[in-house]
């Protein structure tokens, strides 16, 4: 007999489910692990639907894990090139940057190409807003890197600017939370949970490499709503897959791209170059066209790489 359920959470292959009876420890089914064993993006994740199958001796295995909406994946160079799915089926996925000491802007740029690419809806949310002078000044200047996307400035420490937050959870909506560690995410959670539950601190522990990582990777409820997801706060997530999280990061560059003269135009010194053009003019600037360029070179390098293996 098969049960619905939500994954919360995912610990050495054992998977925390939601499920209408409450949450069930589960490992993996068979099938699922066959699946796996090609494809390592086909173990569940948090944010996943799976059926449950709970087997006479007590036992309850994740039988089979539905098809995704969309994903957060994460790609690292070298090995599994199919990546690591870090959160499945979210509605909005925010990148989330502290603005103190102060927001690194090219991890904004990558961490929301990852945003795009993930099918969700992309937002940024600048936390520690309590800390700037002027955070929507920050938040209109940092518009710039983020086309087409709401920057949002929020304190956890007072609760401003929580309310565009509250409605990206509403009953049946996912929100993904994207960023380093310390950036705020879990007292975000928590301020969205409206109770503590997740330690802010406490939960930390110190890798083999000597690393602080945040353990809790989890799937959260809200009281009366839907649900937010944290994804571990690693320190540069994963390495870029498709252009296209990319070209939707940069709609600026990409849009000037459509007036050079050539469609294949690499704006490397090609007659009639609109992108070339804007840097001229000063309407792009230098450090957006370097950002854009190395991203636009781990893709290729990474997409080359695979395919010389094949
Ligand atoms: P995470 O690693 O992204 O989950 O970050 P945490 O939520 O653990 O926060 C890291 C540190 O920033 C903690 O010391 C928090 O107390 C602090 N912090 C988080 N949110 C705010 C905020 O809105 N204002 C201020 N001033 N500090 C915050
Ligand atoms: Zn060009």
């Amino acid at each position: 007999e098969h049960q619905p359920g939500r994954v919360a959470r995912v610990d050495r292959g054992v998977c925390t489910v939601l499920t209408a009876l409450g949450p069930v420890r589960a490992s993996l089914g068979g099938a699922v692990l066959t699946v796996a064993a090609r494809d390592p993006s086909a173990l569940p994740c948090a944010g996943d639907w799976v059926l449950l199958t709970h087997w006479p001796d007590r036992r309850v295995t994740v039988e089979a894990v539905l098809p995704r909406r969309g994903a957060l994946i994460r790609r690292t160079a070298g090995k599994d090139a199919s990546g690591q799915v870090l959160a499945a089926n979210l509605d909005a996925a925010a990148v989330v940057e502290p603005v103190h000491p102060e927001p690194d802007v090219g991890r904004i740029e990558r961490l929301l190409s990852l945003a795009h690419e993930s099918g969700a809806r992309p937002l940024v949310v600048l936390t520690k807003a309590d800390l700037a002078a002027n955070p929507t000044a920050l938040a209109r200047q940092l518009a710039a890197v983020a086309p087409g996307v709401p920057v949002l400035p929020v304190s956890a420490e007072t609760g401003t600017g929580l309310d565009p937050l509250r409605a990206e959870v509403a009953p049946g909506r996912t929100l993904g939370l994207l960023g380093p560690s310390g950036a705020g995410k879990s007292s975000l959670v928590n301020a969205l949970v409206g109770a503590v539950m997740m330690p802010t601190q406490a939960i930390r522990r110190v890798d083999g490499k000597g690393r602080h990582t945040t353990t809790w990777r989890a799937l959260v409820p809200i009281p009366g709503g839907g649900a937010v997801i944290d994804t571990p706060g690693v320190r540069a997530v994963g390495l870029l897959d498709g252009v296209a999280g990319l070209d939707r990061a940069f709609a600026d560059i990409a849009g000037l791209a459509e007036g050079c003269r050539y469609a294949d135009c690499g704006h490397d010194g090609e007659p009639a170059c609109a992108v070339r053009e804007a840097l001229h003019s000063g309407e792009l600037s230098t450090r957006r066209w370097e950002s854009w360029r190395r991203l636009q070179g781990e893709i290729s390098h990474e997409s080359r790489r695979r395919e010389t293996r094949v």
